[in-house]
């Protein structure tokens, strides 16, 4: 079974997938964190990330796996906490953006959830260009204010809040935008707005929607 969630940053898609995906014993998928493992090595060789060839060849060339605990590594190193870093942040939509980039991630995301069986993904496009074919896909989405807010809590910087919200709007913008894969609400998927509720009452609508159809999982 593949359950997809796709939304803006900051809207709590990894916090819900993850809890979603342990609750239903499946494996948890962070496509963003592939683009910013990609976006990591881009950085680290001194690669320019509008450049669409050498982006691209790092993506084909670096292997990348997710531990038991679902964090990912880079040709076998740990990714975390480095690809979370602020210049991969700042970098990771422009390098995500090229086409060669995304056909070497998309074809190891659908290779990986060959692989898992059951999967909870989330991440930009995972709605409507990896899994098409999902059993459940969910777009979650908060207004800007909301998202920035509840990160600079989480992160305990209540002084960036500014800074947060500027960053989220401009990635906001920069994935709704691009040619290739758009952030988009897929016209099949559930849409649910966090703005009024927290990370349980979402896990527990995705967990009920999924449940409905799937009695055996409950
Ligand atoms: O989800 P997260 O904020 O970690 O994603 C980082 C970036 O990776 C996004 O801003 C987007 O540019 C890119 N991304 C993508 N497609 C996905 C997941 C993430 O292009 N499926």
């Amino acid at each position: 079974m593949i359950i997809a969630i796709d939304g803006p940053a900051g809207a709590g898609k990894s916090t819900v997938a993850r809890r979603v995906a342990s609750e239903l014993g499946a494996a948890f998928l962070d496509t963003g964190a592939m683009y910013r493992a990609i976006t990591l090595v881009v950085l680290e060789r001194g690669i320019h990330p509008g450049d669409a060839t050498a982006c691209a060849g790092v993506a084909q060339e670096t292997v990348l796996d997710f531990a038991p605990d679902g964090t990912i590594r880079i040709d076998g190193r740990p990714g975390e906490p480095d690809i979370r870093g602020e210049t991969v942040t700042r970098n990771v939509s422009a390098v995500s953006a090229h086409g060669g980039v995304r056909e070497a991630i998309v074809a190891e995301q659908r290779a990986l959830a060959r692989r898992l069986g059951n999967v909870v993904a989330e991440g930009r496009d995972t709605t409507t260009v990896v899994f098409p074919a999902a059993d459940h896909k969910f777009f979650l989405s908060a207004s800007p204010a909301v998202r920035a807010r509840r990160r600079a809590e989480q992160d305990n910087v209540p002084e960036r809040y500014e800074a947060i919200r500027a960053d989220i709007e401009r990635r906001d913008r920069l994935d709704a935008t691009r040619a290739l894969s758009p952030l988009v609400q897929a016209a099949d998927a559930v849409a649910i707005n966090a703005d009024q509720l927290d990370v349980d009452a979402v896990v527990g609508r995705i967990l009920s929607t999924v449940r409905a159809s799937h009695p055996s999982d409950a």
